[in-house]
C-alpha cells in the first residue's frame, strides 16, 4: 500500500492507516452530501474509510472512491476500505452474499477489511477472505470473552485482524486494549470524538467529550483542538482512530494528528478521564444472548 499516512501492521501482513474517516451519518443528509464529503476526505488525505452495509452509504462511498481513482488522485491500493456484515446476514450461507451485495453497492472488486458488525461466528467470514473479496477480516463490538471464543475455536483459519469498538477518553478500553495487544489484534476506536449524534441510541444528556475541561486544558497547552488531542491520544497508544466529519476544516484538523506528540504525563491525565461511559450502550439489544456490553470488558 503506497500510503504517506502512518499505518499499523495487521496480523495477516496487511497495513491499516492509523486514522480513518468514519462515514456513518449522524444526521439526515443527502446522498450527494455523503458523496461530496467522502471525496473531500480523500482530498484532505484520509486513506482509510470506514463504511457498513447498515449505514446505507456504500453506493456514495464507492462512487466517491471511484471518482478519486478516475481523477488520478489515488489508486485503489492507496485506499483502505472497510465494510461490515449486518445482522440480517448472519446465517453462514448469507455471509458472502452480504459482502457481494456491499461490493455491488461500492462497485468495487474487494474491500480491505470485512468486519462482523455485532458478535457472531467467524467461520463464513474466512471464506470471504479465501475468495479474495476481503483482504482482511475482523470483528466489531466483541468483548474479551467473545474474542477468546473465536481465538480458541478449533480449526480457526484466520485470526480477526482487529476489533472495532467504542473508545475515547471516557471509555478508554484499557483492559480490552491490553488483551488485543497480547493477541496481535488491533483495536479500532469508533466514536473517538465522542460521537455527538442526535439520534435515539445516544443519550441526549451524555457528557460532551470535546468540552471536557481537562481535555480542553491539554488542548490549550499544546495549541491544538480538543478533537486533535482525543485522536492523538488514540494513535499514540497504538489504537486506530476513526473520525467522522462533513466539514473540510474539521477533516484537515483531524488529519494533523500526526504532526505532534503528547508527553507521557498528558497521556496519563487523559487515561484518568476514563469513566466507562458508553455513547452507544445499545440497550435495545441487551436481552440478546450475544449482547457484548454486560461483561466488564
Ligand atoms: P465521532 O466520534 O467521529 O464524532 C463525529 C462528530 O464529531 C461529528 O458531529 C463531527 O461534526 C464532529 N467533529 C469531527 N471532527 C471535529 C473537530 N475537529 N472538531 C469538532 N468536532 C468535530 O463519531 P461517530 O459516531 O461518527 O464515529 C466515527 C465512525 O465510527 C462512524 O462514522 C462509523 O464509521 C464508525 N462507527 C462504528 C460503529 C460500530 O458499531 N462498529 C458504531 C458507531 C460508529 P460534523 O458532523 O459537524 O462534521
Amino acid at each position: 500500500m503506497s500510503l504517506k499516512q502512518q499505518c499499523v501492521g495487521l496480523n495477516d501482513g496487511h497495513l491499516m492507516p492509523l486514522l480513518g474517516y468514519g462515514t456513518s451519518q449522524n444526521r439526515e443528509v443527502s446522498a450527494s452530501k455523503i458523496f461530496e464529503s467522502t471525496k473531500i476526505a480523500i482530498d484532505t488525505g484520509f486513506r482509510h474509510i470506514d463504511s457498513a452495509y447498515v449505514y446505507k452509504n456504500e453506493k456514495e462511498t464507492g462512487q466517491a472512491i471511484r471518482s478519486k481513482i478516475a481523477d488520478g488522485v489515488v489508486k485503489r491500493e492507496d485506499i483502505f476500505l472497510t465494510t461490515k456484515l449486518w445482522c440480517t446476514f448472519h446465517r453462514p450461507e448469507l455471509v458472502q452474499v452480504g459482502l457481494e451485495r456491499s461490493l455491488k453497492n461500492f462497485q468495487l472488486e474487494f474491500v480491505d477489511l470485512y468486519l462482523i458488525h455485532f458478535p457472531i461466528s467467524i467461520k463464513a467470514m474466512e471464506k470471504c477472505k479465501d475468495a479474495g473479496l476481503a483482504k482482511s477480516i475482523g470483528v466489531s463490538n466483541f468483548n474479551r470473552r467473545q474474542l477468546e471464543m473465536i481465538l480458541n475455536k478449533p480449526g480457526l483459519k484466520y485470526k480477526p485482524v482487529c476489533n472495532q469498538v467504542e473508545c475515547h477518553p471516557y471509555l478508554n478500553q484499557s483492559k480490552l486494549l491490553d488483551f488485543c495487544k497480547s493477541r496481535d489484534i488491533i483495536l479500532v476506536a469508533y466514536a473517538a470524538l465522542g460521537s455527538q449524534r442526535p439520534i435515539t441510541w445516544v443519550d441526549q444528556n451524555a457528557p460532551f467529550l470535546l468540552n471536557d475541561p481537562v481535555l480542553c486544558s491539554i488542548a490549550k497547552k499544546h495549541n491544538r483542538s480538543p478533537a486533535q488531542i482525543a485522536l492523538r491520544y488514540q494513535v499514540q497508544r497504538g489504537v486506530v482512530a476513526l473520525a467522522h466529519s462533513y466539514e473540510q476544516n474539521e477533516m484537515k484538523e483531524n488529519i494533523q494528528v500526526f504532526e505532534f506528540q503528547l508527553p507521557l504525563e498528558d497521556m496519563e491525565v487523559l487515561d484518568g478521564l476514563n469513566r466507562n461511559f458508553r455513547y452507544f450502550p445499545l440497550d435495545i439489544a441487551a436481552e440478546h444472548p450475544n449482547f457484548p456490553f454486560s461483561d466488564e470488558y
